[in-house]
């Protein structure tokens, strides 16, 4: 089959690969119908995730069809129509039962395996374990671009900014840094009842973008003040209930905890590589809450259900369209993705 090859710093290769096999019990296969490129595999391929190894086939996010099972699966069965989760789950050990899955110690402490410690899903098959837990039903009214969004991108935006900053009906949110992460969390911000939802961001296509997205304000990341504009834009000049940062560098994360009101939160979502500073000093008697997180994916049946009944549609984020076959250009759109107006990129299996 063909697969994206890792081929360490700076190289991958759209290459013929053994298939993947059935290797543990409660394993399954898939064949991919669609898959896309996260951010993160762009952090892969510049050497920042030493994690992966040479030879790794990237990806962790797609839709498929289940076309073998292990002996243990019981729910997912051949011919099933599913949405890969990003996050692998054993759902036995204590912190899968405590909804952190992205903890999982069956798996050595972190869930998100695929495309990192064992093969992805940017390839014709993928080997999935713990199947019956990280394989989604994907209903007939859910297309499987929509589907694709569940894997990662929605439930990140929702449970790490949304849920975690606590957003509740009437709360005024802003959101630095709206690429396809925190266009997530715009959406999911919207639907949760937010009175305004602004989109802070340097690039005027995204800011555009945000508006579809359910965006009420958008702040060029430009301007004199940022911090003042935030403030104004607040129910009473105090600053934000919530600041979600879905950037990742000291700037952003500054300007959320600069932002919010006595005793608003900061939901940070962005990768960082660097330190920020956290004024202590200033914010020892604010009573703010800042929380951080690597998504653990839960969340997919209910944004499931959110698709269904028409209150988001994450059609929206799909921008291009691809086959595998053209699979190194879809690479070169989504790494050049400003100037290309690129949010999420599609690559489909017509094979
Ligand atoms: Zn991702
Ligand atoms: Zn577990």
């Amino acid at each position: 089959m063909k697969a994206i090859v890792y081929g360490g710093p700076g190289n991958k290769a759209w290459e013929d690969v053994p298939e993947p096999g059935i290797q543990d019990p409660t394993d399954a296969i898939v064949k991919v119908e669609c898959t896309t490129i996260c951010g993160t595999d762009l952090h892969i391929l510049k050497g920042d995730v030493p994690a992966v190894t040479e030879g790794r086939i990237l990806g962790h996010e797609g839709v498929g069809v289940v076309t073998e099972v292990g002996p243990s699966c019981t729910s997912v069965t051949v011919g099933d129509r599913v949405i890969i989760s990003c996050i692998s789950k054993c759902m036995e050990c204590e912190f899968c039962k405590a909804g952190l899955t992205s903890h999982c110690q069956t798996l050595g402490g972190i869930g998100w395996i695929f495309g990192h410690l064992i093969d992805g899903t940017q390839a014709e098959y993928v080997r999935v374990p713990y199947a019956d837990n990280g394989l989604i039903p994907l209903p007939d009214t859910v297309t499987a671009e929509q589907g694709t969004m569940l894997s990662d991108i929605l439930p990140t935006g929702y449970e790490i900014g949304v849920l975690n900053g606590a957003v509740k009906q009437g709360d005024v949110v802003a959101v630095v840094g709206v690429g396809p992460v925190g266009l997530a969390a715009v959406m999911t911000a919207s639907s949760q009842g937010a009175s305004k939802v602004i989109a802070v961001d340097g690039n005027k296509f995204r800011l555009g973008a945000s508006r579809e997205f359910g965006a009420t304000e958008t702040v060029d990341a430009s301007a004199d003040d940022l911090v003042a504009e935030l403030r104004r834009l607040s129910r009473d000049g105090l600053g934000v209930d919530v600041a979600i940062e879905a950037v990742g560098i000291p700037a952003t994360f500054g300007l959320a905890l600069d932002s919010i009101r006595p005793g608003g939160r900061v939901a940070n979502i962005g990768v960082h590589g660097e330190a920020v500073q956290f004024p202590i000093e200033r914010d020892w008697i604010n009573n703010i809450t800042v929380t951080t997180g690597l998504v653990n994916a839960t969340t997919a049946p209910e944004l499931l259900d959110k698709i269904t009944s028409g209150a988001i549609d994450p059609a929206k984020f799909i921008t291009h369209r691809f086959t595998f076959d053209q699979f190194l250009g879809a690479y070169d759109t989504f790494a050049d993705a400003a100037k290309q107006q690129a949010l999420k990129v599609i690559i489909s299996n017509t094979g």
